[in-house]
C-alpha cells in the first residue's frame, strides 16, 4: 500500500507542466501516488490503467502514447530493472518529504540515489537520509545534558530545559557554549533576558 503523496501547488503552474495534455497531468499525478517510497513503480500501461482509471475505457494505445510522453517531457525515467520495465518518478525527492521511505523492490535507475529511512524493531535504519532540524536539536539537547551531568547550570537542580545563555532573540546562537541545561524554574525566570539582565549567575 503506497503511503500519502505530496502534490505541491507549484506544479501546475511549472514550465514542463504547460506542454502536457490533461491526460498526461492527471496520469503523472496518479504516478506520484501510486509510486513505492523511492518513487518507483511498474512501467505497464494496462496495471497503471487498472490502478488509476478502473472505471474508464482508455485504449491501451492512448495509456501507451501518455506514459511516453511523459518520458518525453522529462517527469518520468523508464528503464529496465533487473528484467521488469520500471519507471522512476524524476523529480521524486524535490517534491516529497516523507518520515519514512522503504528500499524499493526495483533496483534503482543507473546513477539513482535512494534515500531509505525505516524502523525494523527498535532499529532505525538511515540510509542517504537528510537530517532535519529537530533531529540537530536533539542530537545539541543530548550533548548538553551530558556536559552538564543534567544539573542546571543557574541552580544546581535537576535539569529539565537547554537554556540559551544569550538568548536567541538578541542574537544568540545555537553554539555548545551558548547553551547550559537548565531547570523549569530558571529557565522560566530568566525568560528572553542574558543572565546579567536576569541578575542570575553561571554555577
Ligand atoms: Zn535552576
Amino acid at each position: 500500500m503506497a503511503s500519502r503523496r505530496m502534490i505541491d501547488p507549484g506544479f501546475w503552474k511549472s514550465k514542463a507542466v504547460a506542454g502536457c495534455t490533461p491526460f498526461e497531468r492527471l496520469l503523472y499525478l496518479g504516478m506520484v501516488s501510486l509510486a513505492d517510497d523511492q518513487g518507483r513503480m511498474l512501467c505497464h500501461p494496462a496495471a497503471i490503467r487498472s490502478c488509476l482509471f478502473p472505471y474508464d475505457d482508455i485504449p491501451l494505445d492512448d495509456m501507451a502514447r501518455a506514459i511516453q510522453s511523459l518520458y518525453g517531457r522529462g517527469f518520468i525515467l523508464i528503464y529496465d530493472a533487473d528484467g521488469r520495465p520500471a519507471l522512476q518518478v524524476v523529480d521524486w525527492w524535490d517534491w516529497q518529504r516523507p518520515r519514512w521511505a522503504r528500499p524499493s523492490r526495483f533496483a534503482a535507475p543507473e546513477g539513482w540515489q535512494d534515500r531509505i529511512c525505516f524502523c525494523a524493531g527498535t532499529k532505525v535504519t538511515r540510509i542517504n537520509w537528510p537530517v532535519s532540524a529537530d533531529t540537530i536539536w536533539r542530537q545539541i539537547r543530548r550533548a548538553i545534558f551530558k556536559r552538564d551531568s543534567h544539573t542546571c547550570r543557574y541552580c544546581g537542580a535537576r535539569a529539565q530545559h537547554v537554556d540559551h545563555i544569550v538568548p536567541r532573540s538578541q542574537g544568540g546562537s545555537d553554539e555548545l557554549d551558548n547553551l547550559v541545561a537548565s531547570c523549569a524554574r530558571c529557565n522560566l525566570s530568566k525568560g528572553g533576558r542574558t543572565p546579567e539582565q536576569a541578575g542570575m549567575e553561571l554555577i
